[in-house]
């Protein structure tokens, strides 16, 4: 029996073939795993992601803007009615406006500082939130991060600050949502060519870097990715909770 045979999860954050969330979507879709898709409110959102899932035939493909609250509210309502109740979400969500990312941290404005934060951080929890309610029988809630995060990598920026945020997020989530044995957690992705790594300025020096200096010599692939969504989404991790994995090749242990 496959793994995931007769569990059922809500992907948010697939744009394109090359979306992490994607990624993680094939691994679950080969060991069985029932999705339920989002896109971003537009026809054209609705078309990227419609024309790429649907081979998979997902009852629920549904808009969402994770920045209001009707939208998240009508998400997880439509869940409830579908499934009932559900084991897994995956969070693969971030924004900054490109211009703000640009400037010098130290010239971010107020606006574009919430707005990031907003969808980078806050989404996770408003997320979280609504899930644990369709989730009585526990689950596992997965994000991405990144390393800026924790370091700094001039032109990441305030997508950086809004990582450790969403980080340490997941480790006060794993607080609260454990008792109800809902794990929450993190993957710590290496760079990645995908739309939106393709707004931070320098992420071309920061990828070839990231190859030069990592244990492995290479960079991390998408499938790898997907495998670690597997070991979070799944049982193979039913004691780890609030953690972050660095999912990098190594790359995060070197101090060059
Ligand atoms: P991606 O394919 O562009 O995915 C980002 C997704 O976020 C897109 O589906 C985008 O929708 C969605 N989104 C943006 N604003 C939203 C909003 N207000 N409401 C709902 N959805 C919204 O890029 P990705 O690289 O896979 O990014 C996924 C996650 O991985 C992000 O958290 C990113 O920071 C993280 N990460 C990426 C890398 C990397 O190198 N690529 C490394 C580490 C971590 P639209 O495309 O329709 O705008």
């Amino acid at each position: 029996m496959r793994m995931f045979e007769g569990k059922v999860g809500l992907v948010l954050g697939v744009a394109n073939d090359r979306s992490i969330a994607w990624a993680i979507s094939e691994a679950l879709m080969a060991e069985g795993a029932e999705l339920a898709f989002t896109h971003l409110p537009g026809e054209s959102s609705e078309r990227r992601v419609r024309r790429l899932v649907e081979a998979c035939q997902p009852k629920l493909l549904m808009s969402c803007d994770v920045q209001q609250d009707r939208d998240l509210d009508g998400v997880f309502s439509q869940m409830a009615e579908t499934y009932g109740t559900i084991d897994f979400v995956i969070h693969s969500i971030a924004f900054a406006p490109p211009q703000e990312l640009r400037k010098p941290y130290v010239e971010m404005s107020r606006e574009g500082w919430h707005l990031a934060m907003d969808i980078s951080a806050y989404s996770l929890v408003a997320v979280s939130r609504r899930a644990a309610e369709i989730m009585p029988d526990g689950g596992s809630i997965v994000t991405i991060s990144y390393y800026g995060g924790e370091k700094v990598f001039p032109g990441y920026n305030v997508m950086g600050v809004c990582k450790a945020a969403l980080e340490h997020s997941v480790r006060y989530l794993a607080w609260d949502l454990g008792r109800k044995q809902i794990r929450v957690n993190a993957i710590s992705a290496g760079p990645m060519r995908t739309l939106s790594s393709a707004g931070v300025s320098g992420f071309d020096e920061m990828r070839e870097h990231a190859v030069r200096k990592s244990c492995l010599g290479r960079n991390v692939e998408f499938r790898e990715l997907g495998k670690a969504g597997l070991y979070f989404l799944s049982d193979l991790s039913e004691g780890v909770t609030g953690e972050v994995l660095h999912v990098d090749c190594g790359y995060s242990v070197v101090g060059l």
